[in-house]
């Protein structure tokens, strides 16, 4: 499917992608790399980065960078832009990815795991960015994606921290869009519908991937789940000059299941 972009069509871009050592993220890293652009990926894990690394560069030929980096953690956000730019020029993209989630009914939910995911999903999101925008306002020149959810102002049943973060970083996607849009930066968000990745799985309903997945996504408009090259096309092409008047959105990227379910990622969440 990715055959369809130029080879070079992000030459020159240096992107950085967080949680770009499993699921969606390495599939946007190792298509970002096979168009061109320099990549470098984060996680905690500096195993799960080694191994991605490897196989982006068995898979593309290409060099994909990488430092293991908390999201949460500000500094270490910051060290993170200084190795990037030192080892490869300023960021032009930055995929804000990494996510942490968990089910839970709502009124068990404590403060504490709240604030678990907020940290990693909307201040990893707020860090990345602030850490990395300024060097792209300076140079006129830049994009930021965020990795969201369908409408997440309809909530998400069985996961309301996660819910809550995606929709206050649909918020930020449109401010900064607003914002920055007058000085070359555009921000927009990708919102996934059901992908099977052993993360979802593993860590969303503890359990393996088909079974977490098992029934769903037959019965939606394109009749079947997501691939993370579905959403790896849809973040070349908003990282891309392709995209150059597109600003401020949150793409639906689900094979149409929003349009006959609300909200659409119920068909991921245990009934409470
Ligand atoms: P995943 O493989 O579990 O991806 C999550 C990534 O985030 C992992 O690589 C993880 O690596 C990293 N991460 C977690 N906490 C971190 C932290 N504190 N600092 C840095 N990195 C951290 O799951 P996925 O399915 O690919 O999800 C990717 C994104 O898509 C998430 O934003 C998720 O909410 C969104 N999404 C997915 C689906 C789906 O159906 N798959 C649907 C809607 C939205 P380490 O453990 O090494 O840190």
């Amino acid at each position: 499917m990715l055959e369809i972009f130029q080879p070079n069509a992000l030459k020159g871009e240096v992107a950085v992608i967080t949680g770009g050592g499993s699921g969606l993220g390495y599939g946007m890293a190792r298509a970002f790399a096979q168009v061109g652009a320099t990549v470098v990926i984060t996680s905690r894990s500096a195993e799960r980065l080694a191994a991605a690394t490897a196989r982006i560069g068995e898979e593309t030929g290409r060099h994909c960078g990488s430092m293991p980096c908390d999201v949460r953690d500000e500094a270490g956000v910051q060290r993170l832009r200084d190795y990037v730019e030192e080892r490869y020029g300023p960021a032009t993209i930055v995929v804000n990815n990494a996510a942490a989630n968990f089910p839970m009914r709502a009124e068990r939910l404590t403060s504490r795991a709240l604030a678990a995911v907020v940290d990693t999903d909307l201040y990893g999101t707020f860090h990345l960015t602030r850490g990395f925008v300024p060097a792209m306002l300076e140079a006129r020149h830049g994009a930021v994606l965020n990795i969201t959810l369908p409408v997440p102002e309809r909530g998400f049943p069985g996961f309301a921290a996660c819910g809550a973060a995606k929709a206050a970083i649909v918020s930020l996607t449109a401010t900064w869009a607003y914002e920055w849009g007058p000085r070359g930066v555009r921000v927009n968000a990708i919102a996934p519908g059901p992908v099977p990745t052993e993360g979802v799985a593993a860590n969303m309903l503890s359990t393996t991937t088909p079974a977490a997945f098992a029934g769903a996504g037959g019965d939606t408009p394109l009749g079947r789940l997501g691939a993370p090259d579905d959403i790896a096309a849809a973040a070349v092409f908003l990282c891309s000059p392709a995209a150059s008047w597109i600003t401020g959105q949150n793409l639906v990227v689900d094979g149409g299941i929003y349009l006959n379910r609300a909200p659409a990622p119920q068909v991921l969440a245990p009934r409470p």
